[in-house]
């Protein structure tokens, strides 16, 4: 007899991951159990049926034989890797009557729930702030993605939406600027082709490397990390010299133009020139086909936000179609996120009625600093004794990460990781609990890169004994007797009563059509009905005032800030930590598919600086500050400038010889004016060879953890 046949099914997902995609999936669920195939969506006009590489071989990732299957408990030293497996209710028990005593001891707010985006979904990500505020545990400051670029759009902007970007492909020249869509939100480059083929559209990057997305545009301009202020003020300074300003349009929309037009009038190419390193007749080439192109869509990333002066360089290059009017036209205009259009009402999800804004507010970006008792960090409030960790991994993701190690070593931390890998910092907890991923449990999603609601509903079971976010939530809140009424309703019910208490279809409609389109109209995404200032109008003059307390350094008026991480005799070049395009944060590093095509940690260094270091094409280098030191082999590349190192990541540390990991070098400085991490804005120095490094096992240092064994049971 032969083997019956297996069973078939496409369902329907959405991608959680940390990507402003949020594609729509078409996943082939195998005998009810198994994930084959997961494709795009073709039916949804963003996704247009494409994802990335990584999620289409999302089975090996949800099927990994190394996933965390059972709860854990700590036996051996902490740090030392050594665990033994638990009952979910002794996990539990432990969890909540560590909390508890932390709690009398020390007071709630000596306990802190950390999250971030491991997964995007609303219900499993934001949850954790319900027991936060219930529990009255410290407060988080999300600052380690989105505060710098988003206050620096707010300056100008007001809000965090724009011009719908499936009008990329109705555009004649799209710019995209600090970002690297084709390893970051792949999506965006199927809408630029379509404007390539159908319009003759060019593409340009403003990266200051050479991106697989700069690689393949017409126009590639390579800027020192940390100028683009100074190359979008020399483009809007030839604006207004050759008569492209649209002197209507901003009379109408923008606060302060002629006083704009003064301040450029000493902001031209040549002034440009000296601070980006870009040829002046590169500057005056792209200013020209910017201004002289009506349909201009520029497509702002992340990346050349995350500088100290990262809000400023957002709200120059936002100004830029204000300037020219490029705003008013099909397919013109600028986007960084639509995060801002949703309109929820996260009371449920949250727990906001349970909030009291006279709680602490700790900073996600500076755990490091939080943990090693920096007083100011600390808002002269206790110690931080205990941690529940949810969709991140500090160990690894956070700046200055040898001091968030010696953080972690404290005896006296309590940390619980729900997580779905030993992740480096799993292997520092007390407690670590297995977690499902997003086709094992229900949750609602937005995007930022599109307009689109979706719900991605449970499709398979999960291995072991995982459980999903909002269960572990669930059971923590019953042992330590935190009453909402999130707590007593499954997900899809907070899923449905969110999207009805925000004024969206409920969810049997939502997955009933697949997903809402909730595009704005034309008008209000193009801010022809006014900009979402008080006054309406776009600010060429921001109140910096209004966005963050460190608000006395911004400029007046779009610049150069300079108050980046200069270069120094004793640390002559400037790093950049790029995204690498076969992971997402620490998120795939455990797949060994992204493992082989991402190859091993390597730095980017010019053949100028290579030959005079002494530096070979794949020999070992050292990178190092005052920070750390960090070994990793050099790759000799052009497409970036002299004195410029980039670094695809992010490994985790033991992928590096000596075991410690990039972040090592970036700070925890928070930009101006409301913080944010600046991992793009660090100098260095760089050796050749790996001589004099010992890895930190060796040389004793506290808070370095060995690579997982397994587990007693
Ligand atoms: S492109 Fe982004 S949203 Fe789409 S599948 Fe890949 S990681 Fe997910």
């Amino acid at each position: 007899m032969g083997q019956p046949a297996q069973q078939r099914e496409v369902l329907a997902s959405v991608c959680p991951h940390d990507c402003p995609s949020t594609c729509a999936l078409e996943v082939e669920v195998l005998d009810g159990r198994r994930i084959g195939a997961v494709h795009g969506a073709a039916a949804n006009s963003y996704t247009s049926g494409v994802i990335c590489a990584k999620v289409s071989r999302y089975a090996e990732r949800i099927h990994h034989p190394d996933r965390l299957t059972q709860p854990l408990m700590r036996v051996g030293p902490k740090g030392s890797t050594q665990f033994r497996a638990i009952s979910w209710g002794e996990a539990l028990d432990r969890v909540a009557g560590s909390f508890s005593g932390i709690s009398a001891r020390h007071g709630a707010e000596a306990v802190w729930p950390y999250y971030y985006a491991g997964t995007m979904g609303l219900v499993q990500r934001d949850g954790i702030n319900r027991l936060r505020h219930v529990m009255r545990y410290s407060r988080q400051r999300l600052t380690i993605c989105t505060s710098l670029p988003e206050l620096g759009w707010w300056a100008g902007v007001g809000r965090s939406w724009g011009p719908d970007p499936r009008e990329m492909a109705r555009s004649d020249l799209i710019v995209v600027w600090g970002g690297n869509p084709v390893a970051t939100q792949v999506n965006v480059m199927a809408h630029v082709s379509r404007a390539r083929k159908e319009r003759g559209a060019k593409l340009v990057v403003v990266d200051p490397y050479r991106s697989g997305t700069a690689a393949v545009a017409d126009v590639h301009l390579a800027p020192r990390p940390g100028t683009d202020g100074a190359l979008a003020c020399a483009v809007m300074h030839v604006a207004f010299r050759d008569g492209h300003a649209d002197h209507g349009y901003m009379g109408r929309y923008a606060d302060c133009p002629d006083a704009l037009e003064a301040h450029l009038a000493s902001r031209g190419p040549e002034w440009a020139a000296a601070i980006t390193g870009l040829p002046l007749q590169d500057i005056e080439s792209f200013a020209r086909l910017y201004c002289g192109t009506p349909r201009s869509y520029i497509r702002l990333g992340y990346g050349f936000a995350r500088s100290r002066n990262g809000a400023a360089n957002m709200h120059a290059v936002s100004c830029l179609p204000t300037v020219t009017g490029a705003w008013q036209h099909k397919g013109g205009g600028a986007l960084w996120s639509n995060r801002g259009m949703y309109h929820w009402d996260k009371t449920l999800i949250e727990g906001l009625d349970a909030l009291d804004p006279a709680i602490r507010v700790l900073d996600m970006s500076r755990i490091g600093s939080v943990l090693t008792g920096d007083r100011r960090e600390l808002r002269d409030g206790p110690q931080v004794h205990g941690l529940l960790i949810q969709n991140q991994n500090p160990l690894t993701v956070c700046p200055d990460s040898n001091r968030v190690r010696r953080g972690f070593a404290r005896e006296d931390l309590f940390v619980c990781v729900h997580e779905q890998f030993m992740t480096e910092t799993a292997r520092w907890a007390d407690i670590v609990l297995p977690a499902t991923m997003f086709m094992e449990h229900d949750d609602l999603y937005q995007a930022g890169g599109h307009t689109h609601i979706q719900i991605g509903r449970k499709l398979i079971e999960p291995p072991g004994e995982c459980r999903s976010n909002h269960e572990v939530l669930q059971g923590l809140a019953a042992r330590l007797g935190a009453a909402h009424a999130g707590f007593e309703m499954t997900a899809m019910q907070i899923v449905d009563a969110t999207l009805r208490a925000s004024g969206w279809p409920d969810a049997e409609t939502v997955l009933r059509e697949s997903w809402v389109d909730a595009a704005m109209p034309f008008d209000d995404a193009h801010f022809l009905t006014g900009f979402p200032q008080p006054d309406g109008r776009f600010h060429f003059a921001p109140d910096w005032a209004a966005l963050g307390p460190d608000h006395a350094c911004m400029p007046r008026l779009p610049d150069h800030m300079t108050s980046i991480d200069e270069t120094a005799p004793e640390q002559p070049f400037r790093l950049v930590t790029a995204p690498a395009r076969n992971f997402l944060n620490t998120s795939f590093t455990e797949m060994r598919s992204s493992q082989r095509r991402e190859s091993r940690p390597t730095v980017l260094v010019h053949a100028d600086d290579a030959a005079r270091l002494g530096i070979a094409d794949g020999g070992k280098v050292r990178l190092g500050n005052a920070r750390g030191e960090v070994i990793l082999h050099a790759r000799i590349a052009d497409g970036l400038q002299p004195g410029v190192l980039v670094s695809e990541s992010i490994w985790p540390s033991e992928a590096f010889d000596g075991g410690i990991g990039i972040n090592a070098l970036t700070s925890d400085d928070p930009g101006p004016p409301g913080g944010g991490a600046v991992f793009h804005d660090t100098a260095v120095w760089l050796r050749a060879g790996a001589a004099t490094h010992r890895h930190p096992r060796e040389s004793g240092d506290p808070g370095w953890a060995p690579a997982f064994a397994g587990v007693t049971n």
